[in-house]
């Protein structure tokens, strides 16, 4: 008679390139890491963040924005992978846009929270 509740379902669920969802909660666990992965590709001359499942990730060159302090970054896809985001004005303007520092280091949104000034002199 009681309704069952379902607070199980992870959140997003399927992959949003090709609507994959997860059968088990193993593969639900391992389609939610895929996705949380994110990737930075050029969309009609945007930059933007995506998702990819296994069966979605781009082909071809990637390389990866890596934080100096914690190692985490987004991977750029297709022609982005050739980019230096330092030196690209499209790469780099959008990390500093989502937060990021690029001088003196690549420093990532909450790494510049928590080392404040990372720049000494
Ligand atoms: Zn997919
Ligand atoms: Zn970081």
């Amino acid at each position: 008679m009681s309704a069952v509740a379902r607070r199980g379902s992870p959140t997003g669920g399927g992959c949003p390139g090709c609507g994959a969802r997860s059968s088990s909660v193993e593969s639900a666990a391992r389609l939610r890491a895929e996705l949380a992965v994110r990737w930075l590709v050029r969309e009609a001359g945007e930059l933007v963040v995506r998702g990819f499942c296994r069966g979605c990730v781009p082909s071809g060159p990637v390389s990866e924005v890596v934080c100096a302090y914690c190692g985490d970054g987004p991977l750029l896809a297709g022609a982005l992978a050739d980019a230096d985001p330092t030196a690209d004005s499209a790469v780099g303007g959008w990390l500093v846009a989502q937060g990021w520092a690029l001088d003196p280091v690549m420093t990532c949104p909450p790494c510049r929270q928590v080392f404040g000034r990372a720049r000494s002199s």
